[in-house]
């Protein structure tokens, strides 16, 4: 029961993501007034479709958060069944991913299918995720500057080579949370969710974000105690604090943490109080905006959703960050059917997030031998 209870909130995570980022989708790039115009006083409220295919399409966050967990799922299969005496760190193989994603951002499924080189993912074997939407320009910038670069080693993927804290880290890491490990205190799991947002987003404040979000995942999926929403932000605010002591950018992410909490509490309308938290296209703006909606309708995802989006910031990001909390608490069965009929590539989602609840039951169970289907799909090298 125990079990299932954990698989639902994997699969809430990652499809709650989906939803939020799909629902934002629309209005990213929409000024407020605009939103309003279009779609009324209370801003958009269900999804719309892409004018151009017809579908209610996720966008690079859903997709780059699959690829998080395809590279993540690769290193577990490597420890487990691999050459013990060549282990690459998570990272690496996070990155191997990555760079797969920059391939579906830069030709055609049916160009690559046919050619000879294949990366190591399984995602690549799916049409659907050889789709450009608005993907951000630091995560292709920073990934087609290490592909230029030629073979990467862990090192040089800490080497600072930009200063941007875009919210292109933080939104793609949840899958970090949501894998089971020895680390009662979740130091080494929000360190290295800071370091798979740091492949691309060198700026302390684009990859602290990344930390405090994978600690609050970690504790939703995997409570130790019974901890409110609120109690789990600010023990995930404190343990990034502690981490990160010497950096000097840590307080404004401590602020706007701060102010999320706060805000979440008043009685103010909601745009006022997101627009006092930003827009959301850096780092910690988005980490505070869905903070701020997480907290204030823990009890209603779908107003959670619909509150995450309509502003004039970064409305998939934060959907998407939103969504990801939400779903973890809540789980995936608890979410509106209404969410999760069109969503694009649900059934893809859904197969990860079992995938990652297996990749668990492995960590749990040494004695295990790995179902044979799930190690075709992870074990490389
Ligand atoms: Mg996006």
């Amino acid at each position: 029961m125990e079990k299932e209870v954990r698989r639902d909130k994997i699969r809430g995570c990652l499809i709650g993501g989906g939803v939020g980022d799909a629902l934002g989708y629309p209005v990213e790039f929409r000024r407020e007034n605009a939103i309003w115009d279009k779609y009324g006083p209370e801003g958009i409220q269900a999804y719309e479709p892409d004018r151009r295919c017809g579908k209610v399409v996720i966008t690079d966050d859903t997709q780059m958060t699959l690829f998080t967990a395809n590279g993540l799922l690769m290193d577990i299969a490597a420890r487990r069944c691999g050459n013990r005496s060549e282990q690459d760190p998570p990272a690496i193989w996070v990155y191997r991913a990555y760079q797969d994603w920059l391939t579906t951002q830069s030709v055609r499924y049916a160009e690559y299918r046919d050619c000879e080189e294949k990366g190591p993912c399984w995602l690549m074997n799916i049409p659907e995720l050889f789709a450009l939407r608005a993907p951000g320009n630091m995560c292709l910038h920073s990934l087609e500057e290490f592909r230029a670069f030629g073979a990467v080693r862990y090192e040089d993927l800490y080497k600072k080579r930009n200063d941007s804290k875009g919210c292109g880290g933080v939104m793609r890491v949840a899958p970090m949370g949501l894998l089971h490990r020895a680390d009662p205190d979740l130091v080494e799991t929000d360190k290295l969710g800071a370091e798979l947002a740091m492949i691309t987003h060198c700026h302390s404040l684009g990859y602290m974000p990344a930390a405090v979000l994978v600690h609050i995942i970690s504790r939703l999926v995997f409570p130790q105690k019974e901890m409110t929403l609120e109690e789990i932000v600010i023990e995930a605010r404190d343990a990034v604090a502690k981490i990160y002591a010497d950096d000097e950018n840590l307080f404004k992410l401590l602020l706007i943490i701060n102010a999320a909490i706060r805000l979440a509490k008043n009685e103010d309308d909601d745009l006022t109080n997101i627009h006092k938290l930003g827009e959301g296209w850096v780092a910690e703006e988005a980490l505070g905006i869905a903070l701020y909606c997480a907290l204030r309708y823990q009890n209603d995802f779908s107003k959670a959703m619909i509150v995450s989006v309509n502003h004039k910031g970064d409305s998939d990001s934060t959907g998407a960050v939103t969504g990801n909390i939400l779903g973890a608490l809540i789980g995936y069965e608890a979410i509106d059917d209404k969410w999760k009929e069109e969503l694009e590539l649900r059934e893809t989602i859904l197969e990860v997030a079992d995938d990652i609840h297996y990749a668990n039951e492995l960590a749990e169970q040494p004695e295990l031998t790995p179902d044979s289907k799930w190690l075709e799909k992870y074990l490389r090298k």
